[in-house]
């Protein structure tokens, strides 16, 4: 089971993550200085909605690492990353993200 805060994440005050009790999960705002204030502005409102999704991608990437189909009768398990049946590949994008997104 993974230990980060349950989804769904939401955007609060354009830059702030909340869970769905309130909680913060991560403020995208704060003060830098020697950048474009409005493209930066747009940038942290980027960055929040791109990590309100994070649970919503983990689950998606989750499912998708085993991609079922039917052959023959008989269904199987492809990662649509590597293209292997059991096993990842050693280099494996999709098990490298997914062991990332776990701390591991
Ligand atoms: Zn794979």
């Amino acid at each position: 089971m993974m230990k980060f805060t349950p989804g769904p994440w939401v955007i609060k005050h354009e830059f702030n993550v909340m869970d769905s009790k309130g909680r913060s999960v991560a403020a995208c705002g704060g003060q830098m200085q020697n950048f474009d204030v409005e493209e930066l502005h747009a940038e942290k409102i980027a960055n929040a909605h791109l990590i309100a999704v994070a649970p919503e991608m983990y689950e998606l990437l989750e499912q998708l690492e085993c991609t079922e189909y039917i052959h023959s009768g008989d269904t199987y398990c492809i990662c649509p990353s590597c293209g292997s049946e059991y096993e990842h590949n050693k280099d494996c994008r999709l098990k490298l993200l997914l062991r990332k997104a776990r701390g591991e």
